[in-house]
């Protein structure tokens, strides 16, 4: 892999490698945007390379596949897609930033690298409850996705652990294809709001599990059982669900941007109506990390492909550093 020499002013470096940023770098490649792309450090379980979808198995939902694709196949073939129109990768995670004047920088350690524009797809992370086996069995039953995954537990028993929007919001989706959902909450109150409660309340299919936590996973090729404990007695009993969908909250991974970019108060980048801008001219977000509500595949292809044909015309207003080449293909 060539590295970029430090003088280099690059058009766009895009922060992050899940479909967001990607669909950005092909967008941007095939505007002759030459695009640098730090994509992350292959040993994290958070910060790899391809995001979200790495942590996957079956895509059915995402279109162009009508018999499914596998998350990280379907990541590769983003990136094969990027890379064969020119864009540049560096495995590795930016440690700090400095968009305060332009050229915009951005270090890799001690190392730093200079854009004009930046596109910041570092997505979002699923909160999980970090007990064992919970990332092995990741696909083979456990799951943080009630859209992606909750297609493949027609007639089973699941768990749906969490006390919020999104666990109600989960559970509810679920009962479309488990015979019982029950919801295991650590309290005996829920903070999900009254109408969603109230749906849930109503929903025949879903039983509630107050004041219990998850605490083992059992199952080797795939979830076959939980134990649940009660968290003042600290009585323990077996819950016989062959799914578990963990609802306890995502994180956006905006620490990097802390007193930097806006952000709303979970975190999440602010953009501009209608647009991918942030509030720093010329740096544009996309993806996960700038959307709380839809968190798909497609919509953050759909949100990088903004950024790139934004980042685009912003430098040709700006810089006039664009190639003419349109990103309209
Ligand atoms: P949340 O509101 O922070 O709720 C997280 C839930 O998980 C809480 O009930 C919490 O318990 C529980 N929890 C946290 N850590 C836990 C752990 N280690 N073990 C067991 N339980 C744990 O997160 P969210 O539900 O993802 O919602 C985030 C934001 O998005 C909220 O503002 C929500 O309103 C919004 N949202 C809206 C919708 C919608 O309107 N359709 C859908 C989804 C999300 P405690 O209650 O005891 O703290």
């Amino acid at each position: 892999m060539s590295t970029p020499s430090d003088d280099d002013v690059r058009n766009v470096i895009i922060i992050g490698s899940g479909p967001a940023g990607l669909t950005a770098a092909i967008y941007a490649a095939r505007a002759n945007l030459e695009p640098l792309m730090f994509e992350g450090e292959p040993s994290s379980t958070s910060d790899q390379p391809g995001g979200q979808l790495m942590l996957t198995t079956d895509v059915e939902n995402y279109p162009g596949f009508p018999d499914g694709i596998m998350g990280p196949e379907l990541m590769l073939n983003f990136r094969a897609q990027a890379e064969r129109f020119g864009t540049e990768f560096v495995t590795d995670k930016v440690t700090a930033v400095d968009f305060s004047t332009r050229p915009f920088r951005v270090w890799v350690r001690e190392r730093e690298y200079r854009a004009e524009t930046i596109i910041v797809s570092t997505g979002a992370r699923s909160l999980w409850l970090g007990i064992e086996n919970e990332q092995r069995l990741t696909g083979h039953g456990v799951s943080s996705c009630a859209t992606c995954d909750g297609f493949f537990f027609r007639g089973h028993h699941i768990a749906v652990i969490g006390g919020g929007d999104s666990a109600i919001e989960e559970a509810t989706f679920l009962t479309k294809f488990a015979d019982k959902v029950t919801i295991v909450h650590r309290r005996d109150e829920l903070r999900a709001s009254k109408i969603m409660q109230d749906r849930a309340f109503a929903n025949p299919k879903i039983e509630f599990l107050w004041n219990h936590t998850v605490v083992e996973l059992e199952g080797t090729e795939k979830l076959e059982g939980v134990v649940v404990e009660h968290v003042e007695t600290g009585e323990r009993s077996p819950l016989p669900v062959t799914g578990l969908f963990v609802a306890i909250g995502h994180k956006p991974n905006t620490d990097l941007f802390q007193g930097v970019l806006d952000m709303d108060e979970n975190g999440y980048l602010e953009t501009r109506s209608g647009s991918t801008a942030t509030n720093i001219d010329g740096v544009f977000a996309c993806g996960d990390v700038q959307d709380h509500v839809y968190r798909q595949a497609i919509t953050a292809a759909g949100s990088g492909c903004m950024a790139a044909i934004d980042a685009e015309r912003w430098l040709e207003a700006n810089v006039h550093a664009a190639a003419p080449a349109g990103a309209s293909g």
